[in-house]
């Protein structure tokens, strides 16, 4: 049976976590290991100066669960340096409340914590609801996870390789399919905006609208905003490997 290790960057008690954990535990058994606290928009990061406490808690099913102060990718940091003693097979992460679509992977903790199982040597799956407002569809995003999920377990997944999943906010019904993706371009609209505290010291916050994208075809933007369920592989290596022989000449 396969040991499937749950965890998100929106803390053990969101309801994306325990739709996640309930859905993976018809594939294996499922561990829980999720930050104590929403850690949303605070991408890779590595504790080290800090002690990390763990607790074991029970999620809203009265099933088990650890947490931690610390992030989504200590989380799986954590595990694979033997917290979790039992051998891991994949690592699920999400299901985040709001989508995580081209550039956002860069931000996301939710996909932070697929890349440290990537970086750990196991395969890594990020999963997103792309949500609207009201009542959010979480059993689709959980269906969705399960069958990617099956898929990875099946077919494994190169080293340093992960699955951005983002998954539309609608009914398992009116989904439309599964479509592989590369990423898209986000278009932020932050605004900075300026407040003054009790003692007239100015302050920062980093405001706007929530972002929206380019609509280019074959991208993650374009599939969720039509309905279908992207899959974008990602991997760890960074290297923009058109640049290397410019820079060379550049050099010589
Ligand atoms: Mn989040």
């Amino acid at each position: 049976m396969p040991h499937i290790l749950v965890t998100n960057d929106d803390g053990v008690e969101a309801p994306g976590l325990l739709a996640l954990a309930q859905g993976l535990r018809s594939l294996g058994q499922v561990t829980v290991f999720a930050p104590n606290h929403n850690w949303s928009v605070a991408g890779h990061s590595k504790t080290m100066h800090k002690p990390l406490r763990v607790w074991s808690v029970a999620l809203e099913d009265g099933s088990p669960a650890l947490t931690t102060d610390g992030a989504p990718s200590d989380c799986v940091a954590l595990a694979a340096l033997g917290l979790v003693p039992q051998p891991i097979d994949v690592v699920v992460s999400g299901i985040n409340t709001t989508p995580n679509l081209g550039f956002d992977v860069t931000y996301s903790g939710t996909v932070a914590a697929a890349m440290e199982a990537a970086i750990s040597g196991w395969p890594g799956i990020a999963v997103s609801l792309d949500s609207g407002e009201g009542e959010r569809n979480w059993a689709t995003a959980a269906g969705a996870a399960v069958t990617v999920t099956r898929l990875v377990l099946e077919h494994g997944l190169n080293a340093g390789s992960l699955l951005n999943v983002n998954v539309p906010d609608v009914t398992s019904e009116q989904v439309r399919g599964y479509r592989v993706t590369r990423l898209g371009q986000r278009v932020y609209r932050d605004v900075l905006i300026e407040r003054t505290d009790p003692r007239g010291a100015p302050y920062y916050w980093i405001g706007g609208e929530p972002p929206t994208g380019i609509q280019e075809e074959g991208t993650d933007l374009d599939a969720v905003s039509h309905g279908y369920v992207s899959i974008t592989p990602l991997h760890m290596d960074m290297t923009q490997h058109r640049l290397l022989d410019s820079i060379r000449r550049w050099l010589a």
